[in-house]
């Protein structure tokens, strides 16, 4: 039934068995690296909770999956509480939804907005520590509190610095992703040796992050790309594209492909000119991510328990070959 047709008792009924899907189906994503449902899938129920919560706002509870980032930090490795949160990113589905978040942003903030578009790099987060420009710990997002010590996997990855150009206090964050070949080539491997094969890059760049094991890390072609860091204060940059030059200026992979933009048709632009050349570039992207490109004013927005709310991320529709793939799982 349309979320519009639900009173509030039905609405109730629902809502319990439709957040221990989710729950079940980002354990299964995020905690085992294997999920078990296509990412549209997902994001279709996902999407109907939030409905179903905004009309509702009363049903909203602290352990609903909308209020919750990722999944558990898993018992095998040591815990890092991450100081300051890392958070996920609230998503529209059409140009339609993404412009009217900008024009909101806008208008609550009138000051001339400029945003800065970047690729969706379809990896998972990580955070890096560096003291004194030394490199002392690396983990993952886990549930945006407490994440996973990878520090020996992730000293393994050769975009990764182990010193900085500068002797700083730093946290960084960013995306650890596997490229296209390298992704072919392993899932190529393990089907030849009759291991299970990864359902996409994305979930074979987390497999492989987290293994207990930093040689098998290494042996499997991960990369990164930056674009945060925990605390603005310890930067000299004061906007998001500065940010991404003096990550680079550090020592860090950026993505080259960013752009600075005040206007929604040139928005438009970068998210029509991405998304043709998707197929072409080394690594997988699922959308574009819109962030206010000032940091005073990220700041001054602020975040929820769950995204910032100075930024958004735009998602593709799914690919050809993927839709194909799910027709074919759930005809069956
Ligand atoms: P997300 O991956 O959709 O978006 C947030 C993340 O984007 C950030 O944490 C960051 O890691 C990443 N990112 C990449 N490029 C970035 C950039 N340039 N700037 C900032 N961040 C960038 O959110 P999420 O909360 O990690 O996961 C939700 C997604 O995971 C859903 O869209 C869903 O499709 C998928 N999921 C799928 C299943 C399943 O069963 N198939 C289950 C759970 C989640």
């Amino acid at each position: 039934p349309a979320v519009s047709s639900l009173t509030l008792t039905t609405a109730r009924a629902e809502i319990g068995p439709l957040r221990q899907k989710l729950r079940e189906w980002g354990q299964q994503y995020y905690e085992a690296d294997q999920p078990t449902v296509p990412d549209d899938v997902y994001d279709q129920q996902y999407r109907r909770l939030v409905e179903i919560e905004e009309r509702f706002p009363e049903l909203v509870s602290p352990d609903s999956p909308t209020q919750q980032v990722g999944g558990a930090a898993a018992s095998e490795f040591t815990k890092v509480q991450h100081r300051i949160p890392l958070l996920s990113l609230g998503d529209v589905f059409s140009v339609d939804e993404l412009h009217g978040f900008i024009e909101r942003l806008q208008q609550a903030y009138p000051a001339d907005q400029e945003f800065n578009c970047e690729l969706k790099i379809d990896g998972l987060s990580i955070s890096l520590r560096y003291e004194a420009g030394r490199l002392v710990q690396g983990s993952t997002r886990g549930n945006g509190l407490i994440g996973e010590d990878i520090t020996a996997n992730i000293m393994t990855i050769p975009s990764i610095p182990h010193q900085l150009t500068r002797p700083i206090d730093i946290e960084v964050r960013g995306e650890c992703y596997m490229g296209k070949a390298a992704f072919l080539k392993l899932n190529e491997r393990r089907e030849t040796e009759g291991q299970p094969t990864f359902a996409n890059p994305r979930n074979a760049a987390a497999g492989s992050l987290r293994q207990l094991d930093p040689q098998v890390t290494a042996s499997r072609h991960l990369s990164t790309f930056m674009y945060n860091v925990a605390d603005y204060h310890d930067v000299k940059a004061t906007t998001q594209s500065e940010l991404l030059a003096e990550l680079q200026e550090l020592g860090f992979a950026i993505n080259p492909d960013y752009q600075v933009a005040s206007q929604l048709a040139t928005i438009d632009a970068y998210i029509a000119k991405n998304q043709q050349r998707r197929d072409e570039l080394a690594y997988g992207i699922d959308g574009i991510v819109i962030k206010t490109n000032s940091l005073a004013l990220q700041t001054e927005i602020g975040h929820t328990v769950k995204v910032p709310k100075w930024a958004i991320a735009f998602k593709f529709p799914p690919e050809e070959a993927h839709v194909k793939l799910e027709a074919i799982e759930w005809t069956i």
